[in-house]
């Protein structure tokens, strides 16, 4: 294949936008292209985290735990039952990969990625103005007793230490120490030191895109409805009609990425994993970093615009309306998690959708027809970590260079 010199790049969500930035920075001549604005999907409201994740969604425990999960209002799962024929076969694949084997790898394929991620971010942000949205603090887990503590992280400790992540136990006067903001409730922390986060995810995915303008890319506001493939390159087809000519074309649209893939003959089983969010005003003692309350799975996480409090995995279809209430039963929690919160209502909710895959792997790869047109999306619960790492491995497969990590985990058919 020739050199290529122009990319489009569909989408742009943190995965998009940092793939633009790099391959501008790279010298190539970027299109980013987005129905909306850059950050306004997923990647508006996540948590903030970039941590180095080894625990695949499907598992035997996880697997076990589902219909106790399913039945409990105050689980932080939830299923729309009305989509269920939609879900179906997602949810038969998911189930397939909860076996001890399946599992092992899906977890060495995430950590692959994950772990590097933290590096990833600072190597993409130096010298940009998105530097100054990184904290290094860590990825904490909170629990009430030791003995919570023990149970609900036997499985991560057992994954982590086969893997050689590195964390830490904070007993009551660590954690206190650690984090003097949190309720007394909670006795024992469990710490991921080489996570960090980001204080506003939006305002990261936009600074991504405004860095790469700033490199001679160019942002188009318009929905993509086809690429077409030929001899002389990819083509971007564009709703309004109009077509835009490319040597690569890169496929970052989060959960609607199918609807193009499977126009190029790449049908994958990607849903919705729906998460939400609660903002509420800065309290007067702000958290340092995100902290997960491990019984529950709300997360509190500190951003420059407020205190954020994210929580539930509801499987669903993408268009279907949000179900606020699942979130807002979560109000109370964040209020016992951290008392400066007082009684203070949220003045904003938001609901996004997770791209989700049955083996929690994202797709990094070329299309099957054309290998000039790459995918890059499904990145699940660590779309903000995976950004970063993403974007260099686009950016190797565009150059056909050896990737810090090998890429056969991630194709798209597997
Ligand atoms: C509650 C919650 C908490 C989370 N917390 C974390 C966390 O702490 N850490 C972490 O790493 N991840 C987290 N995530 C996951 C993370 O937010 C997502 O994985 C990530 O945002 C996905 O990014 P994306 O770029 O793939 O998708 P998106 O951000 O959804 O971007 C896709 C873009 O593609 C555009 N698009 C789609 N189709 C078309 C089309 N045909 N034409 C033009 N444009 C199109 C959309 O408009 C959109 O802007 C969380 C998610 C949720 C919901």
């Amino acid at each position: 294949m020739e050199k290529p010199s122009s990319v489009v790049v569909i989408g742009a969500g943190i995965v998009g936008a940092a793939t633009g930035y790099r391959l501008a920075r790279a010298g190539y001549q970027v299109t980013i292209i987005d129905k909306g604005t850059p950050g306004s999907g997923t990647s508006h409201g996540n948590a903030g985290g970039i941590v180095p994740g080894a625990m695949p969604l499907g598992t035997v425990s996880a697997l076990k735990s589902l219909p106790r999960r399913l039945m409990d209002p105050n689980s932080a799962l939830a299923i729309r039952w009305g989509d269920f024929p939609h879900l179906l076969p997602w949810l038969a694949r998911f189930i397939g990969q909860c076996t001890p084997s399946r599992a092992e790898a899906n977890s060495i394929a995430l950590y692959a990625l994950t772990s590097r991620s933290p590096e990833a971010w600072r190597e993409l942000s130096r010298g940009t103005a998105a530097e100054t949205l990184f904290r290094p603090r860590g990825w904490l887990k909170v629990f009430e007793s030791e003995q919570n503590l023990i149970t609900g992280t036997a499985e991560l400790r057992d994954v982590l230490d086969r893997r050689g992540g590195p964390y830490d136990i904070l007993d009551q006067d660590a954690l206190r120490q650690y984090e003097p903001s949190l309720s007394t409730r909670f006795t024992h922390g469990f710490l991921q030191p080489d996570g960090i986060c980001c204080v506003n995810p939006r305002r990261l995915t936009e600074t991504m895109v405004a860095e790469a303008t700033a490199r001679g890319a160019t942002f188009e506001q318009a929905e993509v409805a086809d690429i077409e493939t030929s001899e002389d390159g990819p083509r971007v087809i564009l709703a309004d009609g109009r077509a835009i000519n490319a040597d690569r074309v890169v496929v970052a649209a989060g959960v609607l990425s199918n609807r193009l893939s499977r126009k190029l003959g790449t049908d994958v089983p990607l849903r919705a994993e729906r998460g939400y969010h609660l903002m509420f005003d800065t309290p007067s003692e702000q958290p340092h970093a995100p902290i997960v309350w491990g019984e529950t799975d709300v997360v509190i996480c500190p951003m420059e615009a407020g205190l954020r409090v994210t929580s539930m995995v509801e499987l669903s279809h993408p268009d279907s309306p949000p179900n606020y209430q699942l979130i807002e039963r979560k109000a109370a929690m964040a209020r016992a998690m951290l008392p400066s919160l007082g009684d203070a209502e949220p003045r904003e909710k938001w609901m996004g959708c997770r791209p989700s895959l049955p083996d929690s792997r994202p797709v990094i790869g070329a299309s099957e027809k054309d290998p000039r047109v790459l995918l890059a999306f499904g990145h699940n619960h660590y779309g903000l970590t995976l950004s970063a790492i993403t974007a260099e491995l686009v950016q190797c497969l565009i150059e056909e260079t050896e990737p810090p990590v090998p890429l056969l985990p991630y194709r798209a058919i597997r």
